[in-house]
């Protein structure tokens, strides 16, 4: 079968790679490289990432490509330091449990939330329509817990709103805890507390994975596809985010295309020199309505080793996201100077970065909101059976589950 994919992003490149065992594969990207979202980028001695910085190794299918690929040896794992994670409330810096019982101890939430946090075995069950992060968090564990932990983990991984998103499709995991346990904390006994695995990275970054998956494939760059043609082709795969999806398509897939939001991102590299006054962790979350307008900072350098030359350190601030797009369109001046100014505040010091690079993704990450499965099963009926969809704007935004859809699915 000849089969064209559309778009060169992670979801893309590893389908064009999987279904060329077996069939004829050209792949089209818009851009003059290959990777999407994933692009590491050599500054200065440092390894800045774009996108992605990382992914849990708990998904075979990733491990598998990375096996087939001959890429094992240069995996890469995060130090000890990077276990601690805090989140910012109150304005101080507190740190996330390591393990569940510290949770009580902990003063990442007061401590009234978190006494109404561990009543949840008791809480009213789920309603029969799908229902938002936020009212599904403050259902069962409480609002304390959903304005603060939920709300930084939403902001973490989605850069989205907890009051849109859609917990049966954003966080499935957790929807089928309740399911099939009736109680997040009794199904977490069961199952395991937090995403299990291991964040786990490549010894040159992100970027290696794609230059691998870029020499196996027969990709077209600078090739945006202005419609969705089969001249020549018996099959269509279009990995192409939704949004472009909705410009190149036609009529009502076109309309139901354009109603998955995406989350626009900004990320602002800084690189300090030592000595600085910040312990090394994985970095902190800063819940929406907690004085700071950044998301969360990760402490790269100190996560993975080699991402900065000896005497430096690297940071990467995320700012923007789905509640507040407007702050990607502002030019870098004024973004450096909310970043700073927010450290600021969160390490007690106005830190003096030796270098500032600021990558801007304008569509950033698709937003799976209420009601984001009937969409899917709406758009679904719009295609024709020699047209498939996949990648992060429908079935899972994480490169674990970009790459999941794409090793498992054949025509
Ligand atoms: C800042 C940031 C940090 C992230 N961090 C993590 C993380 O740590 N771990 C994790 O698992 N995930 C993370 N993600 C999410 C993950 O990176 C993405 O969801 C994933 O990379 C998306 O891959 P994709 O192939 O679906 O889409 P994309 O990467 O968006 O690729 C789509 C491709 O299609 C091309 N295209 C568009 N229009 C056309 C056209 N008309 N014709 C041809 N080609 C076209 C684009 O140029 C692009 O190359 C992060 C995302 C962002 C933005």
């Amino acid at each position: 079968m000849r089969i064209a994919v559309l778009g060169g992003g992670i979801a893309g490149l590893t389908a064009a790679f999987h279904l060329q065992q077996e069939h004829d594969v050209v792949l089209f990207e818009a851009s003059d490289r290959l990777g999407g979202n994933v692009h590491t980028e050599e500054i200065g001695g440092c390894l800045v990432e774009w996108g992605p910085q990382a992914f849990l190794d708990n998904e075979p299918r990733t491990l598998e490509l990375v096996e087939r690929l001959g890429l094992k040896d240069r995996l890469v794992r995060p130090t000890d330091e990077a276990a601690r994670r805090f989140v910012w409330r109150d304005g101080k810096l507190r740190a996330l449990p390591l393990k569940p019982w510290q949770f009580l101890f902990s003063s990442c939430l007061p401590f009234r939330a978190r006494m109404r946090a561990l009543r949840e075995p008791k809480a009213p069950g789920p309603p029969e329509r799908d229902e938002s992060v936020y009212d599904f968090a403050a259902r069962r564990i409480g609002q304390g817990a959903a304005e603060i932990l939920v709300d930084a983990m939403v902001s973490g991984i989605w850069a989205g709103d907890p009051r849109r998103l859609s917990v049966r499709s954003a966080f499935p995991k957790l929807h089928a805890l309740e399911r099939d346990y009736g109680s997040l904390i009794k199904g977490a006994k069961g199952r395991g507390f937090g995403p299990k695995g291991v964040l786990t990275s490549f010894d040159r970054g992100m970027q290696v994975l794609i230059d691998a998956l870029g020499e196996q494939v027969d990709a077209r760059l600078a090739a945006p596809v202005e419609r969705v043609d089969f001249d020549g082709f018996d099959y269509v795969v279009s990995t192409i985010p939704a949004p472009r999806l909705a410009e190149i398509s036609r009529g009502e897939l076109s309309e139901l295309l354009q109603r998955i939001p995406t989350a626009p991102l900004a990320v602002v590299a800084l690189v300090l020199r030592e000595p600085v006054r910040v312990p090394h962790a994985f970095g902190f979350l800063a819940p929406h309505g907690q004085g700071l307008r950044i998301l969360g900072t990760l402490y790269e350098s100190s996560i993975f080793p080699g991402r900065a030359p000896e005497g430096l350190r690297l940071y990467r601030v995320m700012i923007g996201g789905r509640r507040d797009p407007e702050a990607v369109q502002l030019d870098d001046g004024e973004l450096e100077g909310i970043v700073l100014d927010d450290l600021g505040k969160v390490w007690g010091f106005a830190p003096q970065p030796e270098a500032v690079h600021i990558f801007r993704h304008q569509l950033g990450i698709p937003q799976y909101e209420v009601g984001h499965q009937e969409l899917l099963e709406q758009i679904h009926a719009h295609l024709t059976a020699n047209f498939r969809i996949a990648g992060s704007s429908f079935h899972g935004v994480s490169v674990n589950l970009c790459v999941k859809e794409a090793l498992e699915w054949s025509p």
